[in-house]
């Protein structure tokens, strides 16, 4: 059996650095909300998964809470404190998805809020949601507890980069920290806008001017040529038929 890891410290003060970034975002109440970011390992296929443990909040925690976790299982390499339910989800998302490095999980209050009143998804209003998720939000019914059995989350977690899980929170993909901390933002950002034009509309009597499904799955096909560019123009012309995002916003100006 492989033996104890060695701590890599700038793992942990990249950790620290998002634990406080998602804290100071006002998406930490308590214990709950974690985040595991995967490092390569010799002795381990998948890597090994830094998180935090148990019983501290992303919000109070120092370096010292960072345990460090196989993947495939719970079982600690590094630190004695053990892991939440929730790191469950982490890990398997982690070992699901090789292209993933770091995942992080929060209890919004926007988001409750807004599927606790009913709505059913995230209308996008905005240009930067397909662009920054890549690929839609997935909805996970509120009576499934994928922290409890992980068993379902292989049938969707190939094709989203944000899981919803209703009543309960969100669960954010990244390549890196970073990645996921914008995707998680970026969707967060996209509940309060639905919420504030669901408002406005009740009082204007317009419906809110949400795009429509082509439009999406056109940012999506390019999210990585507009955010990782590889050349400064014409990033979205390489594909036929396609819409460029200036084009996509005019719809709305015609409504005006
Ligand atoms: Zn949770």
């Amino acid at each position: 059996m492989p033996g104890p890891v060695h701590f890599d410290s700038a793992i942990g003060a990249e950790f620290l650095r998002y634990a406080r970034l998602v804290a100071a975002r006002g998406y930490i109440h308590n214990t709950l909300g974690n985040m595991a970011v995967r490092a390569p390992h010799p002795d381990h296929a998948h890597g090994v998964a830094y998180t935090k443990h148990a019983g501290v909040s992303l919000e109070e925690m120092g370096v010292e809470n960072i345990v460090v976790t196989e993947i495939p299982t719970s079982r600690l390499l590094y630190g004695s404190r053990v892991t939440s339910i929730g790191h469950n989800l982490n890990r398997e998302i982690l070992r699901l998805r090789p292209d993933i490095n770091a995942v992080i999980h929060v209890h919004d209050d926007a988001s409750i809020a807004f599927f606790g009143a009913g709505y059913r998804e995230v209308r996008v209003l905005s240009l930067d949601m397909p662009f920054i998720l890549g690929k839609a939000p997935y909805y996970v019914a509120a009576h499934v507890d994928v922290e409890a059995d992980v068993g379902p989350v292989k049938d969707f977690i190939q094709d989203t980069n944000l899981v919803v899980l209703v009543g309960h929170g969100l669960t954010s993909l990244g390549r890196t920290l970073s990645e996921a901390y914008h995707r998680l933002n970026s969707f967060t950002a996209e509940v309060r806008r639905n919420i504030e034009a669901e408002k406005l509309s009740a009082i204007t009597g317009q419906a809110p001017a949400y795009r429509s499904r082509a439009e999406i799955e056109t940012m999506h096909r390019h999210a990585d040529a507009i955010i990782n560019p590889t050349r400064a123009e014409n990033v979205m012309q390489d594909m036929p038929g396609t819409t460029a995002p200036g084009a996509a916003n005019s719809r709305h100006n015609d409504n005006e």
